[in-house]
């Protein structure tokens, strides 16, 4: 019924979106040269890029549960610097994100009562697989901030920024000042 529900709202969208094509034009370029790092939560949906002042066309966003460092971020951000023209990162993990302390049991359990076979899971350190942070949030920021400064196919000529973002407020505090670290 779902699909349903978004193939209407497209029909809909679609002819609002005729009359605000013009002037809504974006290329894929990203005008701001800015690439964004964040978490997958629903609550950043329609509030992440407002509460950075950012409109269509202006950044590239790349989104994981959890803001979780891993080779495909890094995949995209090359992607994002080197042919797309970003000169500066931003990662943002959020306050009560449900990535801090993923329940690798429960998670098992699910896989078990949803057809995963048991010797696909043997082996799998799921707690690990899932990479939850823990409560430093604060901590969390600051590695994978780390991260991509030391990665090997990252630049280190551009500015890689560490924010915590609150899904409630709005607020963003920083937490790495690429400029000056
Ligand atoms: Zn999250």
């Amino acid at each position: 019924m779902l699909l349903r529900e978004i193939l209407e709202a497209n029909r809909e969208f679609v002819q609002r979106w005729e009359q605000e094509r013009e002037a809504r034009q974006a290329g894929k370029l990203p005008a701001k040269k800015l690439a964004i790092f964040s978490c997958m939560d629903t609550r950043l949906v329609e509030m992440l890029e407002p509460a950075l002042g950012l409109k269509r066309g202006e950044a590239k966003v790349i989104k994981n549960a959890g803001t979780i460092l891993t080779e495909d971020v890094v995949r995209s951000l090359a992607v994002a610097i080197y042919l797309l023209g970003v000169e500066e990162v931003v990662v943002i993990a959020h306050l009560d994100c449900g990535m801090a302390k993923p329940d690798a049991d429960r998670m098992r359990q699910a896989m078990l009562a949803r057809g995963v076979k048991p010797e696909d899971l043997e082996g799998v350190d799921l707690a690990a697989w899932l990479q939850g942070f823990g409560e430093d949030y604060h901590g969390h920021v600051r590695e994978v901030v780390a991260g991509l400064r030391n990665h090997p196919l990252l630049p280190k000529d551009i500015p890689y920024h560490g924010l915590l973002f609150c899904p409630d407020t709005g607020h963003l505090e920083l937490v790495v000042d690429g400029y000056k670290e």
